[in-house]
């Protein structure tokens, strides 16, 4: 293990990952139409949040779920996000997507199910723009290293890392986080680490003390799904915190991490 780390940071606009506090990203799982990305976005942008999180391309299991806006979602992602001077983070799956999609978002997602998809990573390591690279639910920490590895190799050093829970035996949650993860990734790579309490526990009431746990162990951020009306989501309604119910567990966060 890599213990005398140097700790990278990664700049996204304004937004600093592994400074001084942690990031907070929010946004619904997907962009469902024009009025829904607005509103959420109109709503986030009075609260003490960093950064936006949408999907317009999403991998689902079943090829009958919702699959996503695709460029017209990100069209109205990139004018909500603009309209507020707030940097986006956005997912793409194919490469062929991937210079299209930089030119509108501030940082690509590579989710948990394309962790493994070499020629993914080796063309995102080619751009000059922030990766966000979630864990793979079924990766080993050497696997998981070994895929920011693939980015770094073609040239892209800004890569934040993103613990976002694995499959276990037990479904109480729909993952299970591993906390361990942070700083053993942290020390592994000098990369800043953030979490995903959303999908890690797939529970809107688990949200808030996942979230504490993360910043007491050091993640430098938090990525989280919120919704105006999440019983009627197209997505990941059952772990989205309620837009009207957010302002406030920021506030709590952002007091427990200065204490
Ligand atoms: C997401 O962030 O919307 C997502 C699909 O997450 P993951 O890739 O971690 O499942
Ligand atoms: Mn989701």
């Amino acid at each position: 293990m890599n213990t005398a780390f140097e700790k990278k940071i990664v700049r996204v606009g304004d937004v600093v990952f592994g400074g001084d506090h942690p990031v907070i990203i929010a946004g619904p799982c997907a962009v469902e139409s024009e009025a829904q990305i607005d509103t959420i976005v109109d709503s986030l942008s009075k609260m003490n949040v960093d950064m936006l999180r949408a999907g317009v391309f999403k991998p689902r299991t079943s090829p009958f779920d919702f699959q996503g806006l695709g460029y017209q979602g990100l069209s109205y992602l990139h004018t909500a996000a603009k309209r507020h001077h707030l940097p986006f983070v956005t997912e793409v799956m194919a490469v062929a997507d991937l210079e299209e999609v930089a030119k509108y978002c501030d940082m690509i997602q590579i989710g948990s199910r394309n962790m493994y998809n070499y020629p993914l990573l080796r063309a995102a390591g080619q751009l000059d723009k922030p990766i966000l690279l979630k864990r793979a639910f079924s990766a080993t920490i050497r696997e998981w290293v070994m895929a920011a590895a693939y980015i770094q190799s073609m040239g892209n050093d800004q890569i934040v890392l993103c613990e976002r829970g694995i499959r276990s035996f037990d479904n109480t949650t729909r993952n299970t986080l591993d906390i361990a993860a942070v700083p053993i990734m942290q020390r592994e790579t000098g990369l800043p680490v953030i979490v995903d309490p959303s999908h890690a526990t797939g529970r809107r009431d688990l949200i808030e003390p996942v979230s504490r746990a993360a910043i007491a162990v050091g993640a430098d951020g938090l990525i989280i799904e919120v919704h105006h009306d999440p019983d009627n989501a197209l997505s990941d309604g059952e772990q989205s915190v309620k837009l009207s119910e957010f302002a406030a567990m920021i506030n709590r966060l952002t007091a427990f991490y200065q204490d």
